[in-house]
């Protein structure tokens, strides 16, 4: 593999998260409300006024900030989720580059994959804040490429080793599909639980199908034990937001794909350290209480900003 610098690394994530996350607004708006094409008509226009956006309108964030948040020609004013979308996607992307130049030895194939991911993953969750659904045009393609991507790239997901053993095959790269394979089976399989047992016990969709697939498609490249703890952390996330909305807007009513897309990405980029933080802090927990607490509040905060900020769909 050839070697390129960090930091070029860092400066083309930025530049092309940014521009990606333009596309990710594109998707966000047409992908739901059925439009024949994401790429088609190729530019972008003014829902207000149906005027074509020239390109120097269109410049992610900046063409905003200039504009001052309205349209050039009828004046109907932007949405600031545009500019935040195209913030946040271009974040991820630097933070993406950011942790698998420093610590991977190999990190283009997985840094590429990764950020790709979590474009993807920024989509699907705020058109399941908008709408309540999963596209199946974005999971059906995620729940095949997975075990592919994850059966390639080494770093997704673990090789499964015990059940190579059995099958009698030791190649990495069929070890590692096998352990997709697993993580897709019990990601999908223990969402569509759950979605059995709460439409038994609540007696309506406790689940959505759409999470069962998303979760298919996360676990394929979590692997199996990863994909637990993901969606544990998804749990905890879903309730924090849940008493948190209900405490600020009335409603509890937020969809579960958001949280799920946030603990996978999470344990992917940062599964290692929060594995060896969660021993720690069960170890811990009788020492120093108040230090472990602290911090998942301050993570908490952040994400709730975030989410208060999003929380309106544009028109
Ligand atoms: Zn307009």
């Amino acid at each position: 593999m050839f070697w390129i610098p960090p930091v070029l690394l860092l400066i083309y994530s930025g530049l092309f998260g940014a521009m990606v996350g333009s596309f990710c607004n594109v998707a966000i708006y047409r992908i739901p409300r059925r439009c024949r094409s994401v790429s088609r008509p190729l530019r972008s226009f003014c829902p207000g006024c149906m005027q074509t956006i020239a390109w120097y309108d269109n410049l992610p964030v900046l063409s905003w900030l200039a504009l001052r948040a309205r349209c050039r020609n009828c004046k109907m004013p932007i949405s600031i989720r545009y500019p935040l979308v195209e913030a946040l996607v271009a974040g991820l992307w630097v933070l993406i580059a950011w942790r698998t130049a420093w610590l991977d030895p190999q990190p283009l194939p997985r840094m590429l994959c990764l950020q790709i991911l979590a474009s993807i993953l920024v989509v699907v969750s705020l058109i399941d804040i908008d709408w309540k659904i999963i596209p199946d045009r974005i999971d059906l393609p995620g729940i095949v490429l997975a075990p592919v991507v994850a059966c390639l790239v080494p770093g997704f997901v673990e090789p499964l080793q015990s059940a190579g053993t059995l099958l009698g095959v030791s190649h990495p790269a069929v070890l590692r599909l096998l352990g997709s394979l697993a993580g897709a089976a019990t990601g999908a399989g223990s969402l569509y639980l759950v979605a059995v047992i709460g439409a038994w016990a609540f007696k309506r969709e406790a689940m959505g199908m759409g999470d069962v697939k998303l979760m298919g498609m996360l676990g394929g490249l979590l692997g199996w034990q990863p994909v637990l703890l993901a969606i544990a952390g998804a749990c905890f996330l879903g309730t924090f937001f849940g008493l948190a909305l209900k405490l600020t807007r009335k409603t509890s009513l937020m969809p579960f794909g958001p949280h799920l897309c946030a603990a996978s990405f999470w344990l992917m980029l940062f599964g290692d350290e929060t594995w060896a933080f969660l021993l720690r802090a069960w170890d811990a927990r009788q020492q120093d209480p108040l230090g472990f607490n602290l911090g998942a509040l301050a993570v908490c905060l952040v994400l709730l900003l975030i989410l208060w900020i999003m929380r309106r769909r544009p028109e």
